[in-house]
């Protein structure tokens, strides 16, 4: 009796642990990265293969049920990321090794053996014998012979017997047959004659779904015309292209001294085949993008992929359209309107190798490419590189590990540099490179704060100051284009009573709800809740409710009464959730149909808009107030990056941010666009209040429909954390998190400083004790926050 095979298994579940399973005796003993069919509980769930288990207590074991691959589809580095994914987040396996694997819904990848034509299929072989009608998956083969039978196939195949093929690609894509002309041939009735007319027509080929989509009566005149050999048939693979990318400017530009100098080290790191890192600190329109292009190309030439993140495609159309431009059919964009069809001829194109450059948002980062040369994260310091559900990873920091894995180079561009990142490059982790010139005429925009407490006390306007209204009317006059930042969405930000001063909140949640479309609808930002605006207080009946504070559409209002000739639009995540909306909306205000365009942060982003001259924030303080370490900078990258905006070709530009803080160094260094500046300043803070990047941090988050629960939870594991922690870390809470309430659940926080080894293994262990492995119910581990609210 041979020793029985246990593989672990992750399965796509919220649990902690792998699960062991045994090979059911004569299979082959499926490799780390294979996806098999196993039982759980009561269902049956596609799992993947981590690896061999030690064989210890064998005899409760469940058996596989199914394998579905023959060989891994995951690279060996896949399958190391997505492993130090789950260790490094504390994050459930099956969730991390789903990142790696091809999307939901596919068919399972078989090696398929056939006999050859050659084979006399009366031999007594049993390999031949049970081939004799027809291919055989490998796996069906070994259960019927109940044996292994790679041996015998290797020999076979030797011998010119039998073939063994995968049939990857057929699970992978779509086949469409398509006829064309063989011989020529007389048609019988009118039906053959049309098809052969149609056939010629298009020049002697079609595809068969065009060919009699108006007329399926021809679907049988076509058979017959290919009875008689009139007609041939065949399979033509298709690959659902998304919506077709219009090309920008495809030339190479000719590197700038600057450029060039950065482009040195960067060449000569690729051309080495060995993970290096590069912080590349550019300031808008410094021309980051065609160093990203001449990089990329000397990976492409070495034969090696290229992987381009970006925090959203949507806002970084020109990225993208001159990409597409430059690299051609070599492209494959990843981004969130792919359909499901769509999603999966891509990640086909791109684990073989037919796409070479990938372009995606934060998931792009485990994109199946083979043999990977090259990372870039594009504006690296965006909070969109965060993921905020489980696995909560880090695109930027998995980019890094995976660039380790695969040999690359990664490159982290920025304006602005997340202080994380220029703290790695001053201490010499990552190799700093400047480009500190603009490309063009033209050099950075002038900055002016208006002080609004001045205006208001005045009777002004607050949303426009009489200096920012002037300003966008000398813009409208010279035909001049501006953008209005309001870091806001929706109408109001609260509606308040003046009878007993109560707001109205969300029933699900702890926070006030917007006002949205004119202050007619209330929405809760954060679980979605919307009714009618309330008429009267929930609380005292009173009618007298009044909306303060103003979001993006009441600014539209304003524009609209003060400037009523300008045309004008807004973008913002309300706008973002019609598809294609975004996009048009920047291509009519790229085309000149627009003369301002107000949003949120999304109109920040890597646009470049020639006539735009003006850039005016309403309100540069939004960011400022929120109970978060990240506030300052956040609104330091936001300032600095929309102003960044203003005049980039042959026009200057003016940026004039309202606000009530003009003191504040965030504003003041924004201004000065001083980045070093303003990193010395804001590592005084976070080293004082032992903040990221001094210390590491993990956010703990227990929730609960019952407060006391999460309390007394809390309170637990706190104690426990605290009495492992040996001074390697500090326990902060539990306390009550910014959003206390969250779609009916109550929520208490836990916030860990220090060590991340020791705060990971200390809660792991934590967790592990008071939960066991398989289930942490209502409990979430966020370890590198970006935000703690
Ligand atoms: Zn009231
Ligand atoms: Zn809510």
């Amino acid at each position: 009796m041979p020793a029985a095979r246990v593989v672990n298994v992750a399965v796509p579940l919220p649990v902690q642990t792998a699960f062991s399973y045994s090979v059911p005796p004569g299979w082959l003993e499926p490799e780390r990265g294979v996806r098999v069919l196993v039982p759980f509980g009561s269902r049956r769930v596609v799992g993947m293969v981590t690896g061999r288990a030690e064989a210890a207590e064998q005899r409760s074991l469940k058996e596989l049920i199914e394998i579905l691959d023959e060989a891994s589809l995951v690279t060996p580095p896949l399958l190391d990321l997505a492993a130090w994914t789950s260790d490094h987040y504390l994050a459930p396996p099956g969730e991390c090794y789903r990142l790696v694997l091809p999307p939901a819904g596919i068919r399972a990848s078989r090696a398929v053996a056939r006999a050859t034509a050659a084979t006399t299929l009366a031999s007594d072989d049993p390999v031949l014998a049970a081939l004799r009608d027809g291919p055989l998956r490998v796996s069906t083969l070994a259960r019927r012979l109940g044996r292994d039978p790679t041996a015998r196939l290797a020999r076979l195949r030797r011998e010119g017997r039998v073939v063994v093929e995968q049939e990857l690609k057929a699970a992978g894509f779509r086949h469409v047959r398509v006829a064309s002309l063989a011989t020529i041939a007389a048609p019988r009735g009118v039906a053959q004659a049309e098809l052969l007319e149609r056939l010629r027509r298009a020049g002697g080929r079609m595809r068969v779904p065009e060919l009699v989509r108006d007329r399926p009566s021809l679907r049988a005149a076509l058979d017959r015309l290919v009875e008689q050999g009139a007609v041939r048939l065949e399979e033509e693979r298709s690959v659902r292209s998304p919506a077709r990318l219009e090309g920008g400017a495809a030339e190479r530009m000719l590197p700038s001294p600057d450029q060039t100098r950065v482009l040195e080290p960067l060449l000569a790191a690729v051309s080495a085949r060995a993970f290096s890192a590069f912080l590349l600190h550019g300031i808008t329109g410094s021309g980051k993008t065609e160093v990203y292009f001449q990089v990329a190309e000397r990976a492409l030439a070495q034969g090696r992929g290229v992987l381009l993140l970006v925090p959203e495609i949507a806002l970084t159309p020109l990225l993208v359209r001159a990409a597409a431009a430059r690299f051609g059919e070599a492209v494959s964009v990843l981004h969130s309107e792919l359909s499901a069809g769509e999603r999966h001829d891509q990640w086909w194109r791109i684990r073989e190798a037919e796409a070479r450059v990938v372009i995606g948002a934060r998931s792009a980062v485990y994109a199946p490419l083979p043999d990977l040369g090259l990372l870039v994260v594009d504006e690296e310091h965006e909070a969109a590189y965060k993921q905020e559900e489980s696995p909560r990873y880090h695109a930027r920091d998995v980019a890094l590990v995976r660039g380790r894995l695969e040999g690359a180079t990664v490159v982290l561009g920025s304006a602005t540099p997340s202080l994380e990142s220029h703290a790695n490059a001053l201490k010499g982790k990552y190799t700093r490179l400047v480009l500190s010139a603009r490309i063009g005429p033209r050099g950075l925009p002038r900055v002016e704060i208006v002080d609004r407490r001045a205006a208001l006390k005045s009777g002004a306007d607050p949303v426009l100051t009489p200096a920012l209204r002037e300003a966008l009317a000398t813009r409208l006059e010279r035909g001049e284009q501006a953008l209005l930042l309001l870091n806001r969405r929706g109408y109001a930000t609260s509606l308040l009573c003046r009878e007993c001063g109560l707001q109205a909140v969300c029933p699900n949640c702890s926070v006030s709800l917007t006002l949205h479309r004119g202050g007619r609808v209330a929405l809760c930002h954060y679980c979605g809740h919307e009714t009618r605006a309330p008429a009267a207080c929930a609380a005292c009946r009173g009618e007298y409710l009044r909306l303060t504070g103003y979001g993006t559409e009441r600014v539209v209002e304003a524009l609209e009464a003060a400037l009523p000739r300008a045309r004008v639009a807004r973008l913002d995540r309300d706008l973002a959730s019609r598809r294609g909306e975004v996009a048009r909306t920047l291509a009519a205000f790229e085309r000149g149909e627009l003369d301002v365009l107000v949003g949120t942060q999304m109109i920040a982003k890597g646009h470049d808009f020639p006539r735009v001259t003006l850039v005016g924030v309403v309100d540069a303080d939004v960011g400022l107030g929120l109970p978060d370490f990240r506030a300052a900078e956040r609104t330091f990258q936001l300032l600095t990056q929309v102003a960044g905006r203003a005049g980039r070709a042959e026009l200057a530009g003016e940026v004039i941010l309202q606000s009530h803080l003009p003191d504040h160094y965030a504003l003041l260094l924004a201004c000065a666009q001083d980045y070093e500046a303003f990193y010395a300043h804001e590592m005084e803070f976070r080293a004082t209040m032992g903040y990221p990047p001094a210390l590491a941090l993990v956010n703990l988050v227990l929730r609960s429909r019952d407060a006391d629960q999460a309390a007394r939870a809390a309170a637990a594991l706190a104690r426990t954390l605290r009495e492992s922690s040996a001074g390697r870390y500090r326990v902060l809470g539990p306390a009550s998190a910014p959003l206390a309430r969250l779609r009916q659940e109550h929520r208490v926080q836990i916030l860990l400083k220090g060590q991340r080894p020791a705060m990971r293994s200390a809660l792991r262990n934590a967790l592990l004790a008071r939960f066991g492995e398989v289930r942490w119910p209502g409990i979430a581990v966020d370890v590198d926050p970006v935000s703690i609210m």
